[in-house]
């Protein structure tokens, strides 16, 4: 295990912060700086949680898929699951407030609903461009969060305050697959706070996410807009589309990508392999989203919300998912070079 001169050498120079805020918010020495965490001054120690909690440092996966899931994946390409189906959610007005079909929003509601959980760690914002991380207790909380905020969220950070305040009571979390290795990390590693109650964790398939400082150039390109909604048209689009509230405002793709940070370069997971259950969208088809049921838990909330006529559910086009493993695929082998490229072997799984 390394510390904090290990995350500076190994993290923080290459710019692979994926400012999850897991670090920033167990150690003083480490700021939150535009989006990417900063250390001000070595605090000492040889050894620290900031290393071992950082979702770019080593990864064990295998003790973490057995934690999670009690065995190991048999599907190299898209982790540890037992089915993959489409999915959407019932209730229109919850269609209409969310990113694609509404599942998670719909999935979440059901756990708060059933008293399965207390809170729900989600990522809102109030301009639409920039991410807050929130603990959401009610249904308009939920629905207020959802939606999908590019920039890199530190919402880790807030289930970390959440595990060391007492607070939160039991909780479901939302994010992206750095996010929720960050969160697994913790989950194997942290020995003093009640982990366990992190009950229940949905990943959102991701490709790449932003760096903090396309919030600027998002926000001068819409003149100060209120976004509602941003997507990504499947190609031959080439375009980022900005929904706000004055009408439509299209963006060239390749100008947003110039904001990819390097940490998401070096990411080999598109499907948040270790969720108890991952959702993203299906491709051309509007309105519905793609799901795989991983863990035991993953897959009894979804089945029971389905049960109750929360979310309707329809089988996965053979082809859309070959597509999908395809593109899960293409970004471990970008990874791979990326990592090789840079020497980072440490980054490898071990
Ligand atoms: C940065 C990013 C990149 C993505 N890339 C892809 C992709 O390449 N392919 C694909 O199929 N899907 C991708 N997704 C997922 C997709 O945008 C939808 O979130 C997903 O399909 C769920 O749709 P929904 O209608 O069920 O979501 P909703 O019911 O609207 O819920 C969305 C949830 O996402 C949470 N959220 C929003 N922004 C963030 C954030 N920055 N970090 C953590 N949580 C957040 C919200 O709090 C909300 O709970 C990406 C999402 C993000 C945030």
């Amino acid at each position: 295990m390394g510390g904090p001169l290990e995350l500076q050498s190994k993290v923080l120079s290459s710019s692979l912060c994926t400012g999850c805020g897991a670090c920033t918010s167990i150690c003083p020495y480490l700021n939150a700086v535009e989006g990417r965490a900063v250390l001000l001054e070595p605090c000492g120690r040889e050894e620290g949680r900031c290393y071992l909690f950082c979702p770019r440092t080593e990864v064990n996966l295998p003790h973490l898929e057995r934690r999670t899931f009690g065995a190991l994946r048999t599907d190299p390409v898209l982790g540890f699951h037992s089915s993959v189906l489409k999915a959407r959610a019932a209730r229109e007005e919850v269609r209409g407030r969310a990113q694609y079909g509404g599942t998670v929003s719909s999935l979440l509601l059901h756990a708060l609903r059933e008293g399965k959980v207390d809170s729900v760690v989600l990522t809102g914002s109030s301009d639409g461009v920039y991410p807050e991380p929130t603990a959401a207790r009610t249904e308009e909380e939920v629905l207020r969060c959802a939606r999908s905020r590019y920039l890199l969220s530190p919402s880790v950070g807030e289930v970390v305050r959440l595990l060391r305040k007492e607070e939160g009571g039991r909780m479901a979390f939302v994010g992206t697959p750095c996010q929720v290795l960050a969160l697994r990390k913790i989950q194997a590693y942290e020995e003093e706070w009640e982990v366990s109650r992190v009950e229940l964790v949905v990943g959102l398939f991701c490709t790449w996410a932003l760096s903090h400082r396309a919030g600027e150039f998002l926000r001068t390109k819409l003149g100060g807009r209120r976004v509602r909604r941003f997507d990504i048209p499947p190609p031959p689009a080439n375009l980022f589309v900005a929904e706000t509230e004055d009408g439509r405002v299209e963006l060239p793709l390749d100008e947003v990508r110039s904001f990819i940070p390097p940490s998401c370069r070096v990411c080999f997971d598109m499907t948040a392999e270790l969720a108890d259950l991952s959702v993203g969208m299906v491709e051309g088809e509007e309105g519905w989203n793609t799901v795989i049921l991983r863990s035991e838990r993953g897959r009894e909330l979804f089945e029971e919300a389905s049960r109750r006529g929360e979310v309707e559910t329809a089988p996965l086009e053979r082809e859309r998912l070959e597509h999908l493993r395809e593109a899960s695929l293409m970004k471990k082998k970008r990874s791979e070079e990326e990592r090789e490229r840079l020497g980072a072997r440490y980054l490898k799984e071990v």
